[in-house]
């Protein structure tokens, strides 16, 4: 059966053509105990299909089948191994439209959106196909010029990959990706709220010809009992973790005790930084961009606007009349633009957080509450003298809120930006070249966004400082994270 986006609220049929099954040593099975849980859908609070509900036996057994297949998988060529990630890469556009269906349905992004990741999602796999052929060591006499020193990169060893669910293609791709293109094998463990696109995206690198046990997938409620004694057993040489700051610094306290490599993508409170000479236009689409990708649920979304004062009501004016102009609605719909929260607890936040910043003083210029009706949604909202000691100031908002104060001096607003324990991104608006290089520099951040609201692409590295994590993905460096260097060192005699 095929896609289609028709305003249908039965997708039973739809669902059921993908797996819901683990895949543990190449094969679809139930968890050991025989245990399903509900995929939501968020637009309507429906059930939307089960899936396995994997114990932590299961988690064990994953493992086993990834350390298993380590060997052969690390000797396999690496042309083998990008063909494999190529072929995926085709087999993911050509499913675009019932790949992007599947994850609007789980996750609520519209159809637009969610198209979007598909192809970012295959990005990953051309990128790090083509990086595969490209490993390379080297070969050199040490200055004493008593030793040879050869240097090579070899495969880390079985990963475990545990993923968010606001990306759920992507995220899962942005590992595997290089995981594969290395020579690991892997077990991934994707969000409870989402598992349909990563079980979608496991089954596609399977017709690709990926080797069983390569790639095994866990689906589960009970995440911590399953992976924590993975992270601790040895076997594991490698998580890559991307989600809340929280759950990071758990698992880095649990890598410690086998001494586990680690790149944790965690979260961000980006400023959003506009100034008196900024092109306006450039600015607020940047604006809508930053905040409303995914409906404001990512760790790169503009948190914190800071616009000068002399630019600032045009701004926010100008901002207050797109944001209401959006479309809300579920996310197969025609012309849908804004989908729902993930989850009545993500929507409770969000509104807690606007209701806070209201009673510091903050005036609503655009939405400001959840329009009636099913479904998790929250109307785009612009909030105007928005007091520093809010709590949206300080907290990720995951939301489609933007929540504006005022500036006039460039280190200030600098100093400002940066008292956060986060630092994954921020973006900067001035058309004055200085300014542009200095607050770049003066941003602790990892990645900017300079006169542009998106970062992320397959082929730069993306990745934070301070509490936003440690590592890279994509980029030059990303398949780094998955290779350990090793030195054979010999003595030169003649
Ligand atoms: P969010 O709050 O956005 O859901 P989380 O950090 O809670 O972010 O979740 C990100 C991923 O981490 C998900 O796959 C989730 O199941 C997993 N996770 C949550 N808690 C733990 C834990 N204690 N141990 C291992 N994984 C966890």
């Amino acid at each position: 059966m095929t896609a289609t986006t028709d305003q249908f609220t039965d997708f039973s049929g739809f669902t059921e053509q993908f797996p819901r099954n683990l895949l543990i040593g190449g094969e679809w099975v139930e968890g050991g105990a025989g245990a399903t849980m509900p995929v939501e859908n968020p637009a309507t609070g429906e059930t939307l299909t089960v899936v396995a509900d994997a114990e932590p036996a299961d988690g064990a057994r994953a493992l086993a089948a990834a350390v298993a297949a380590q060997r052969d998988w690390a000797r396999t060529a690496p042309r083998k191994r990008s063909e494999i990630l190529r072929a995926a890469y085709d087999l993911l556009l050509a499913r675009i439209e019932d790949l992007a269906l599947l994850m609007t349905l789980e996750m609520g992004k519209s159809l637009d959106e969610a198209r979007g990741e598909v192809r970012y999602a295959a990005e990953f796999f051309r990128w790090f196909s083509e990086e595969a052929v490209r490993i390379d060591g080297g070969y050199t006499r040490v200055p004493a010029g008593d030793k040879r020193a050869l240097v090579l990169a070899a495969p880390v060893g079985p990963c475990l990959l545990i993923t968010p669910w606001n990306f759920p293609l992507a995220m899962g791709a942005r590992k595997i990706g290089p995981a594969i293109a290395a020579g690991c094998t892997m077990v991934l463990k994707p969000a409870p709220q989402t598992p349909l696109s990563s079980l979608a995206l496991a089954a596609i690198l399977i017709e690709a010809g990926l080797p069983a046990g390569v790639l095994n997938v866990v689906t589960t409620s009970r995440a911590g009992e399953l992976t924590e004694p993975l992270l601790r057993g040895g076997e594991v040489r490698k998580l890559s973790f991307t989600g809340s700051t929280a759950v990071g610094k758990i698992l880095l306290a649990q890598c410690g005790s086998a001494v586990v490599r680690t790149s944790m993508e965690l979260g961000g409170n980006a400023p959003f930084l506009v100034f008196s000479d900024a092109d306006l236009d450039v600015a607020l689409d940047a604006a809508m961009q930053a905040k409303m990708r995914n409906m404001g649920e990512a760790c790169t979304s503009a948190n914190r606007f800071y616009v000068h004062e002399g630019v600032a009501a045009p701004f926010a004016e100008e901002l207050a009349r797109r944001m209401s102009a959006l479309r809300v609605a579920p996310g197969w719909l025609e012309g849908a633009q804004v989908g729902p929260l993930i989850d009545g607890a993500s929507r409770d936040k969000v509104q807690r957080l606007v209701r806070d910043a209201v009673s510091r003083g903050a005036t609503v210029l655009a939405g400001g509450g959840a329009p009636e009706g099913p479904g998790y949604f929250y109307r785009p909202t612009v909030l105007i003298d928005v007091a520093a000691a809010s709590e949206l100031c300080s907290a990720e908002i995951f939301g489609p809120v933007a929540a504006i104060q005022t500036f006039n001096d460039d280190d200030d607003v600098v100093a400002l930006a940066n008292n956060t324990p986060w630092g994954l991104v921020g973006y900067v608006f001035t058309q004055d070249v200085d300014r542009a290089f200095n607050v770049s520099e003066d941003l602790n951040v990892g990645m900017v966004g300079l006169n542009s609201g998106i970062v992320s692409d397959p082929a730069t590295p993306f990745g934070g400082v301070k509490e936003s994590g440690l590592g890279r993905e994509g980029g030059r460096v990303g398949i780094d994270e998955f290779l350990d260097y090793k030195l054979i060192s010999m003595p030169i005699r003649r």
